[in-house]
Order: structure tokens, then sequence, then C-alpha cells
């Protein structure tokens, strides 16, 4: 029993319109007609909108709901949501409650203000939602509203994707035709009408003290300590990893998790990250599309939650220097929709050809389209985290296990004869079982692991949304699908035998390993001799976004998401402003907050402090007692303060405005604006050490971290 007194089982989709909702209340050949659509993308019969709209009316209104939105997910890597009421006059002094097929289906927020990255001009502001009936509607609570929200998709008037949803749909559907005919291939179709992909997203976040958080201007603006020294405890004894959970945290995140509950968030683990006063939630896997919407309703969740505890849920990449940051572990594979995970090696790998075609055309897209990938991930946040001996670099590659590895050599160099096993682990005590082995060994340090049956993507920052990186993995693979797919087809000619089309994909397979292996990367990705290795291979290395960014754009990339009908070449330019514009907005707004907070909180205490120390000499000499030691120190700490007041003022005149393009811009604030910001920095941090701690004018990390 939940402390609100319901059973986890009674809570769990209790306020998601569901198809078991559905199937109960709806008549029956409404239903099924709404299968149709939902299950095999049958265009949807207005009569059956207008019936669903009512019903869904009536059953939002009998728990509480006063207003309904059309919820989607713009540009701006948020969610965003308009509402109206469901009331209206009944023209004799009461109301009636409406709700028709067609505002059901359609709604037309005004998109002027949303960004479209030069897609629109802003005087063209119509903009539509659109229902998507595959991702459930659902009610969202708070003090004094219900509200019933609808996941839609978001288009301009020109039917161009305004929103991260569209695109990912469509990827999803390109895959799926590429992967049909893998499965036609080796006569594994049967019955089987769509593969999907799936996705299971594990979310890092830090909680921090409420006071505290509102105490650090840096935190409450952008997110992110500006300024900050290291505490004397920060993670070296690594005792919070996996450590008894706080009971106010806990308390808390067994809130977040039957608000999500209820929402049909299917929240599963819970437990302490590495560094301090950093926690993970992580859900059951789901499909994609319905992954991600349950993603954005997480990140929302742990937000809107965290202050009824006095907390503040904290889910930017990096927000203390010097302690780990936050990613977003997007484990991903594909499956058939009556349940076959594709990317399941099963007992006897080596004579699961299929497996390895699917687990092949992967490690072809990666190696590929390794640039698109790093892209995909690309933000000011993430810049802070890739890399940094904590998360994995910015170098793209596949962590497959010895297992793996094992027989994609075998295949190279010819028939796979065998599977290595794990075996077992006597633990040497009779009362403990024997613990079956793995075959290989987890890699924590890869950024793009194979893990047991899925792939595990782990560059992925912990404020995005999983739409985009998804969206790219999809139209990776499918034009590898579409690749290996049209090799074998050719060589088995038009009358395929299972020997043809196993001789076939083993050729096909041997070439593109000989290819692509280089992308393979078992060791550890966090040493420097990694670095040198990924050179030596000519892998793409994409430092920062701002290398990264220019890669959304190439000829070959615009092409390869017109080819399978993900975004057009105005659609992907414009994602690609979105996302550089961003960059550069959330650096300008980190450098203009550093330089506000150094000037008028940080210079002001350091001068207090000066004038104690000044005071502290003069009145030792006056008595008549010399202080050669006090005078030095006092020298020192001036010299420090002028050359903060001096950084401040570069970083002041760097912060310029100006360019010839957003990219141009982006480089600027690479170049210019961000080793200003670490000077400054530098300089801060020194001073938090010597400053009197009475004077200091913020909450320190230790306060920040350690306090729970
Ligand atoms: P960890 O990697 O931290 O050990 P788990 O192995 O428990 O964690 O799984 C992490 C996530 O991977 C979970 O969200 C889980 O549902 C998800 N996952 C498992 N199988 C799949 C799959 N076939 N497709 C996508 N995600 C999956
Ligand atoms: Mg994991």
């Amino acid at each position: 029993m939940s402390p609100t007194g319901h059973r986890a089982d009674d809570l769990y989709g209790s306020d998601v319109f569901s198809l078991r909702v559905m199937r109960q209340r709806l008549p029956r050949e409404t239903y099924r007609s709404l299968l149709r659509t939902i299950e095999q993308g049958e265009p949807l019969d207005p009569q059956v909108a207008d019936v669903v709209a009512a019903t869904m009316k009536d059953w939002a209104i009998e728990r509480g709901a006063t207003h309904f939105t059309h919820w989607f997910q713009p540009l701006t890597g948020l969610t965003a949501e308009k509402h109206d009421s469901l009331m209206a006059p009944d023209g004799s002094g009461g109301v009636t409650f409406n709700f028709s097929g067609s505002e059901l289906v359609q709604g037309e927020p005004d998109a002027s203000s949303f960004p479209s990255g030069g897609l629109r001009a802003t005087f063209e502001a119509r903009g539509y939602t659109a229902w998507d009936p595959t991702s459930p509607a659902f009610l969202i609570r708070g003090d004094n509203n219900v509200t019933l929200c609808i996941p839609t998709g978001f288009v301009s008037w020109t039917g161009q994707a305004l929103d991260t949803k569209i695109p990912l749909l469509r990827s999803m559907e390109a895959l799926s035709q590429q992967a049909l005919r893998i499965l036609k291939l080796f006569g594994t179709d049967t019955g089987v009408g769509r593969v999907v992909t799936t996705v299971g997203p594990e979310q890092e976040y830090f909680l921090v003290d409420r006071d505290l958080f509102y105490a650090r201007p840096d935190l409450v603006t952008c997110e992110r300590t500006l300024f900050g020294a290291r505490p004397p405890k920060g993670q070296q004894l690594e005792d919070h990893y996996f450590g008894t959970i706080p009971p106010r945290v806990l308390a808390f995140m067994s809130e977040v998790e039957q608000e999500l509950w209820r929402v049909g968030v299917p929240v599963k683990t819970r437990h302490n990250e590495v560094a301090p006063g950093q926690y993970e939630i992580a859900p059951l896997f789901e499909t994609s599309h319905l992954a991600s919407d349950h993603q954005m309703l997480l990140m929302e969740t742990l937000k809107r939650v965290a202050p009824r505890y006095g907390l503040q849920a904290i889910l930017h990449e990096k927000p203390f220097a010097g302690v780990n940051g936050s990613g977003k572990h997007n484990n991903w594979s594909m499956s058939t929709d009556t349940g076959v995970n594709l990317l399941d090696p099963q007992d006897e790998t080596h004579t699961n050809l299929q497996f390895l075609v699917f687990l092949c055309a992967t490690i072809r897209a990666v190696d590929l389209h390794a640039d698109l990938l790093r892209a995909s991930i690309a933000s000011a946040g993430n810049d802070h985290r890739l890399g940094a001996n904590e998360a994995p670099p910015a170098i793209i590659s596949v962590f497959l296990g010895s297992m793996l590895s094992d027989i994609l050599d075998q295949v190279e160099k010819g028939l796979p004869k065998r599977t290595l096993r794990g075996g077992t682990i006597d633990l040497g005590a009779k009362s403990l079982p024997q613990l079956p082995r793995h075959s290989g060994d987890r890699n924590r340090t890869s950024p793009f692991a194979f893990t047991g049956n899925k792939f595990e993507f782990r560059a992925v920052g912990s404020t995005a949304s999983v739409a985009w990186p998804n969206t790219i993995l999809n139209l990776i693979v499918t034009e590898s699908l579409d690749y290996l797919a049209g090799e074998i087809e050719k060589r088995v000619g038009t009358s395929p035998t299972p020997a043809k089309v196993h001789q076939a994909a083993l050729r096909v397979l041997k070439s593109i390993l000989k290819t692509h292996r280089r992308v393979i990367f078992d060791g550890d990705n966090y040493s420097p001799a990694w670095h040198a290795e990924a050179k030596r291979r000519k892998l793409p290395m994409l430092a920062d976004s701002v290398a990264a960014f220019p890669v959304l754009t190439q000829k070959k990339n615009t092409e390869l998401f017109r080819k399978y009908g993900v975004l057009d070449k105005a659609e992907l330019t414009s994602r690609a402003n979105i996302t550089i514009e961003k960059y550069v907005k959330q650096v300008e707004i980190e450098a203009e907050m550093m330089a506000t907070m150094a000037r008028t909180q940080i210079l002001p205490a350091a001068l207090e402090h000066q004038t104690l120390m000044a005071e502290a000499a003069g009145a030792t000499n006056a008595v008549g007692v010399e202080t050669p030691d006090g005078i030095a120190a006092l020298r020192t700490f001036v010299e420090l303060v002028s050359t903060l007041r001096r950084a401040i003022t570069a970083l002041e005149g760097a912060n310029g405005k100006g360019h010839k393009s957003p990219l141009a811009h982006a480089k600027h604030m690479r170049e210019m604006v961000q080793p200003a910001m670490a000077d400054t920095r530098a300089i801060v941090d020194r001073l938090e050490t010597v400053v009197s701690a009475d004077l200091w004018p913020l909450p320190t990390y230790r306060d920040l971290l350690l306090l729970k």
C-alpha cells in the first residue's frame, strides 16, 4: 500500500485513456475502427473521432478535468500546451460540456512564437497540432486543476514538421519498411505487420535543497553553477553510488513514481548515482515515440514534485564542476509488432544469422554516420560532460563484448562455428547459489555499447528530448538495412532459398565487417591511448558541439533525411539553425550571468574581505607589532582582486554581437567567450578558498551537494 492509500496496480494507468478504457467504453465498431488506425495506420474516420472525443470527455470530466489541451513538443526541446475549457454556456444560464471530434483531431496554436529556425516568417503564424492516436491521452493533476492532455504532432501551415515527434514517427515508419525486407528474406515475417523501435531511457539528475538553489542565481538562471570551489569531500570515497537513499529523497522519488504510474509511465528503477546529490530513475522500455513522450513527462514530473519536498531537481548535464555530470542512457532496439526483439542474440548466436544482419546493419550505420550521431547529441550542456572522464568521449565507437566480437571474427574468416559461453561463478560458500556468468563483461566507457539484447547510446545529454537522437539512430539504421537487404536480394536473385539467403548474408556481412570493423572498440574509451588509436583508425573526432553542428546540413545528410522521408531540406536546416541558436543563447546567458554575479556579488565580498585584512594589519601595526606576512598576504589578495576586475571586463567585452551566421556566432562563443568564462571562474574559485566564509555570498558546493 502506498502512502496515498492506493495499491500500485490501482494507480498504474489510472489517469490514462488507454486501450483498455476505450475497449470498455467505446461502441465495439468504433473501437475496432480506432484500433485499425492505431495498429495499422489506417486513416481516421471523422465519425469515429466524434465518438472517441465524446467518450474521452466524459471519462475526463468524471475524473475532475475542467480543461483539455493538445500536448506537443515544439523545437524548444520542451513540451507545450494551451488549455481550453471543456465547458460552454448552454444559452439558458447553465453549462454544457462539449468536445468534438474536430477539437480532438486538430488544434491551431499560434505558431509564430515557437522556434522555426527560419522555416516560417513570423507573419505566417498558422500552425496545426494533429492528434497522435498511438500515444494515449492522459490527465495531468496540479493544485486545483485537472487537465486532459492529448498528445499531438505540430506542423506548419505548409505541412512541415515543427516538432520532435513527427520526424521520430517518420523515422520509425522508414525503419519498419526496410526491416521487413530482411525478415522477408529470412522467412520470419509471417504475421508481422510492422517492425518498431524500442527505447528505455535512464535519466540521471541532481537534487539540491530548494532554499540553497534560490540563493544561487546561476542555478536558477542556467541550471548550472558558474562558480564553486571543489569541496573537500566530493565523490572520492565512492560512497554515494547505490548507497542508502536519503529519507527525504526516497519520499520524493516515491511520489514521482506514483504520479508517473498514474499517467502510464512504467518507471521501474531508482538509485543513488555516482556524484553526491545525484540520482537516477529508469522506466521499462516502450515503443520509441511512447518512450519519448513519457520521457518528457518524466522530466516534468521530477521538476514539479521536488518543491513539495523542499528540493529542486536539476537536469542539466553538468551542474557542478569536479563531480560527475548527468546523462540519459538511451537503450535502443528493434522489435516486431509480435514482440520479437531483433537484437536478441539467443543461445546459439553463431547460427542466428538474422540477428547478425541486424547487428551488423547497426554497426555499419554507426560507423558510416558517426558524425550525425555525434551531432544528434550536441548541446552547450553536453559539451561540459562528454569526454570529461566520466562520460564517453565525443568519439563515437561501438562496444560489443567478447562473445559477439568472437563471432564477428569468425564471420570475417568464413563460417561461424561456436558461441562463447560465460560459465558459472562459484562463490565458494555452499549456501550461496552458483551464478551464471555473462559471456562478456560490461563496458561503462563506450558511447554506444551492446548490452545483452539492445544497444545503449550513452552520450545523450540529461536535458535532451530523446526524440531527436532516436530519429537519427533510426534513420541511419534504416539506410543500412536498406543497403543490406539490397545486397542480399541482389545475390539470391528471384528464387531465394534459405541456403542461398544464408550464403549471401554471410558474404555481405563479411564485406561489411571488413570496412566497418574500425568503429568497434572494446577497450577503455576514457584512456588517452584510445584517442590516438581512434585517430589512426580515422574515426571522426568532433570534440565539441560547434565542431559537430555543420554535419547536420552536409549534403550527404540532407540527402539521407530526404531519401527516407524523415525531413526535407528546409525542415532539417531549420532544426540545425535552432540547435545552433540555442547553443549561442545558452552560452550568452551564462556569460552575462557570470559577469553580473562576479561584479555584484563576488567583487563586493572580496573587497569587504580586503578591508578586513587591511584593518587587521593596520590595527596590529598600531599597537606596535609588525606584521610583514599580513602585509604580504594583503598584497597578494589585492592583486587577486584586480585580476578579477580585469577578467570581468574582458568577459563583458567578449560577449559581443554582430556575427554573420549562427555558426560564426557559435564559434565566437566557443573561442572567445568560453575561455573568458573559464578565466573568471578560476579566479573566483580561488577567492572562495580565501575569503571569510561569513562574507561569501553564495552557498558552496559542500552545502549544495552534501545537504540531504
Ligand atoms: P543498466 O543498463 O543500468 O544495467 P538495465 O539493463 O536494467 O539497466 O536496463 C536499462 C534500460 O534498458 C531499461 O529502461 C530497460 O527497460 C531497457 N531495455 C531493456 N530491453 C530493451 C529493449 N529491447 N529495447 C530498449 N530498451 C530496453
Ligand atoms: Mg544502463
